[in-house]
């Protein structure tokens, strides 16, 4: 496998994107730009590093930006007065790790999916220069004075983006010429390797892949990441039946309610509360109450239901989601529901951490039928609702 190198070229000062600080150090939906760009290539499988040349007074930037990377990325290099210079610069620091090839990115490009860097990687096996060119859907025209001049042939227009991959030695020695020959035009690396006359491989571009280069580039891409965000919404049922023993109370729903028998069981034999930690379980397909605390664990004798409880909501905020609501039956003919329920809401409320007008609670008897009507044991359902990130696709 070739040995490839990322460098993101991140020496801009971003004086066009409006903000005091470069634009590739902007925070952008809670993330600074660069560490957006670096995490798309992080982990891709056939890279062997990721450099980034920087502009040194930044260098407090680029430590927050990476911070999260830790000992993942190579040494940052210093940039020059030029993209083309700060290029030419991160290509000689990285000849030290001898790369049988680079990929060219700019810092300002987040949304670099991994299907286009793959895609570039292939090109390189046939060609030594390799570009990523999207179709231009306006038509443009040529302006002189303020007058148009002539409409250029869309069908051969394409805008160029990164990353530009290379035969590593090859764009070096390329760059290496055009710093001797004094030529300082180019502004990205395709066009030196055009203006040596070697074949430019072109592949299809990223849609998403702008370059954020104004304040409203950085608005729309905020915009579009917290769009992403959105949530779908999941349903799930539980189910649970505790019989009497002899005894003195029982625990519903974490209130202690004194009657004439307890409830048998796992724990605190909270039937209300199974119920509905099942029902929790049920919308991310965690299993049940059972699979988590094993019935037959000693450990788990006699502890109250809230641990359970609280597992499973932990489970829902794990996954990035939010509690809607629940709504709990109780079904016995004793005891007596209604007194104890606004005191079962709050306990319930401070259990999940939710709003108390997102729990319901409700009791019903089975009009002296079946095992509830005979006063064997209390039955209880529930069913609870979450909203929870959707994936993106
Ligand atoms: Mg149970």
């Amino acid at each position: 496998m070739p040995k490839t190198i990322v460098l993101i070229v991140a020496a801009g000062k971003g004086s066009r994107a409006g903000k005091s600080i470069p634009k590739q150090y902007v925070d952008l939906a809670g993330r600074m730009v660069l560490s957006r760009t670096i995490d798309a290539f992080i982990g891709h499988q056939l890279i062997a590093g990721i450099a980034t040349v920087i502009r040194p007074r930044d260098i407090d930037l680029y430590r927050q930006a990476t911070d999260e990377f830790g000992d993942k990325l190579l040494p940052s290099i210093s940039g020059g007065k030029t993209r083309q210079e700060s290029v030419h610069n991160g290509l000689k620091a990285l000849q030290k790790y001898a790369p049988e090839r680079v990929l060219i990115h700019d810092a300002a490009r987040p949304f670099v999916e991994e299907l286009l860097i793959g895609q570039v990687m292939q090109g390189l096996y046939s060609h030594d220069a390799v570009l990523p060119i999207i179709p231009v859907t306006d038509t443009i025209k040529q302006v002189a004075d303020h007058l148009v001049s002539a409409t250029v042939k869309r069908a051969d227009l394409f805008a160029a983006q990164t990353p530009q991959g290379f035969n590593f030695p090859l764009i070096l020695k390329l760059h290496e010429q055009a710093q001797n020959d004094g030529n300082s035009a180019f502004t990205d690396d395709v066009s030196i390797a055009e203006g040596a006359g070697i074949d430019v491989l072109c592949v299809d571009g990223g849609l998403d892949n702008h370059k954020l280069t104004t304040s409203r580039d950085m608005k729309i891409a905020a915009l579009v990441l917290s769009d992403q965000q959105t949530f779908e919404t999941r349903m799930g049922s539980g189910f649970d039946v505790h019989r009497f023993d002899p005894g003195d109370s029982v625990i519903l729903c974490g209130i202690k309610i004194p009657f004439g028998k307890r409830l048998k069981g796992h724990s605190d034999a909270d039937v209300a509360m199974h119920a509905l930690t099942d029902a929790i379980y049920g919308t991310i397909g965690a299993g049940d109450i059972g699979s988590h605390f094993p019935p037959n664990e000693a450990k788990w004798q006699g502890v109250a239901s809230s641990v359970f409880l609280k597992h499973a909501v932990g489970l829902v905020r794990e996954r990035g989601g939010k509690m809607v609501n629940v709504d709990v039956t109780i079904i016995c003919e004793q005891p007596k529901i209604s007194p104890h329920r606004e005191a079962m809401r709050a306990e319930l409320s401070t259990i999940m951490e939710i709003d108390i007008s997102r729990i319901a609670i409700k009791a019903t008897t089975t009009e002296e039928l079946g095992f509830t009507g005979r006063n064997e044991g209390i039955a209880a359902q529930a069913v609870a609702t979450i909203a929870l990130p959707t994936a993106l696709e």
